[in-house]
């Protein structure tokens, strides 16, 4: 008998329960193995098993081309916001884009700008980023090195809902909170980076996806663990990787594959829980006020606010008594935020949404 709370933490989050059973029998001895997979070399052809199944898994879930590599690192995703200029400009005075969509983005573009020259490319930072661009409106330079994207911005709460057309230069695309969460067409990127610990796994690896010609790229002067180059002739071993959290990667690729029925499935059911949730907001007579515009709302993190900081945390509070936890928006600009990734399931969902509904026949 477990007591596990509905977490609606935005990272590191809840993992799917099946694939915890798994990770829980096997911890002290993978089948056929005597040891745990922390336990094991690297190299060793169990471990090498679990790289090549945790990649295709992968691969397969994201209908990924052969021209593309799958790469895991370390670092975060913070780590991309400066491996990605890094390894793609040219020279330090070739541009980058940035379409900035929220406060990772313009965390992206900080770090950019501590190597050379990065532009903004559409700034959402005057209403609060509240919304994505239109094509129209994105000011794009061709002889951009890449055009650079935050696909759901998780503090915000503002997702694209499809990706943007760079035009000549390669796309790349921080995709860190709502990777696995929906089929993209992976052929329209340059570069996909994502975290793991929001709908892919533990903290401690991230998941790069580069089409080969970008990998080329890397300049020779790169220190050699920064270098795209180095990890894809490497195939992530070019030093010890984070073997628990690539195994663990492969358990929920695998479950979203075999429990799940893919990524189709997976998104039909992310936009049967956010309506949960976006129609409470939406029927409470202003009580309850989204964030981002509704036509530019994320799948993945819900972001709403009350009348004052007193009733959001009474908002809280009461929710956590009753079962539901995490719902604290980000320290950086308060309010309410419900992550509700791949693995939340849709009664932790159900429950939250009938919450509001009662607390706001209390308070309104
Ligand atoms: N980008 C986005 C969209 C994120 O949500 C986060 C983490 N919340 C990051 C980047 C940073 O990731 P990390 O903490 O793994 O460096």
């Amino acid at each position: 008998m477990t007591h596990r709370a509905y977490n609606f933490s935005a990272g590191p989050a809840v993992l799917p329960e099946p694939v915890l059973r798994i990770a829980k029998d096997q911890l002290l001895e993978l089948p056929d193995v005597g040891a745990s997979v922390m336990e094991i070399s690297h190299r060793s052809a169990a471990f090498k098993d679990i790289l090549d199944g945790t990649r295709g898994a992968l691969r397969e879930l994201l209908e990924l081309p052969d021209e593309y590599h799958i790469l895991f690192l370390q670092g975060g995703s913070r780590l991309q916001f400066a491996m990605v200029p890094m390894n793609l400009r040219a020279a330090a005075d070739q541009p980058a884009d940035y379409v900035l969509t929220g406060s990772w983005g313009q965390k992206a573009i900080d770090e950019a700008r501590l190597q050379g020259a990065a532009r903004v490319a559409w700034d959402g930072s005057g209403d609060g980023y509240r919304r994505i661009p239109t094509p129209a409106q994105l000011d794009l330079d061709p002889g951009a090195a890449y055009v650079h994207f935050t696909s759901n911005e998780t503090i915000e709460g503002v997702q694209f809902a499809r990706e943007p057309d760079p035009g000549s230069a390669p796309l790349v695309c921080d995709a860190s909170s709502d990777f696995l969460s929906r089929p993209i067409d992976t052929t329209r990127y340059g570069l996909i980076y994502a975290c793991a610990q929001k709908n892919a796994g533990p903290a401690g690896v991230t998941i790069v996806l580069i089409r080969d010609d970008l990998v080329q790229r890397s300049p020779r002067t790169v220190p050699r663990m920064l270098s795209y180059q180095v990890h894809a002739d490497h195939e992530s071993l070019f030093n010890t990787p984070p073997t628990f959290a690539i195994y663990m990667v492969g358990l929920v690729a695998r479950w979203l594959l075999d429990d799940v029925g893919g990524l189709a499935v997976m998104d039909q059911r992310n936009r049967s829980k956010a309506k949960i949730l976006y129609d409470a907001i939406d029927q409470s007579e202003g009580f309850f006020r989204g964030h981002a515009d509704p036509s530019c709302r994320s799948l993945m993190n819900v972001t709403f606010r009350l009348s004052t900081p007193e009733l959001e945390k009474a908002f809280v509070q009461q929710a956590a008594e009753q079962g539901m936890v995490a719902l604290a928006g980000h320290r950086s600009v308060g309010g309410i935020r419900a992550s509700i990734y791949n693995a939340m399931p849709v009664e932790g969902v159900e429950t939250l949404g009938q919450f509001m509904r009662d607390f706001c026949r209390r308070h309104a």
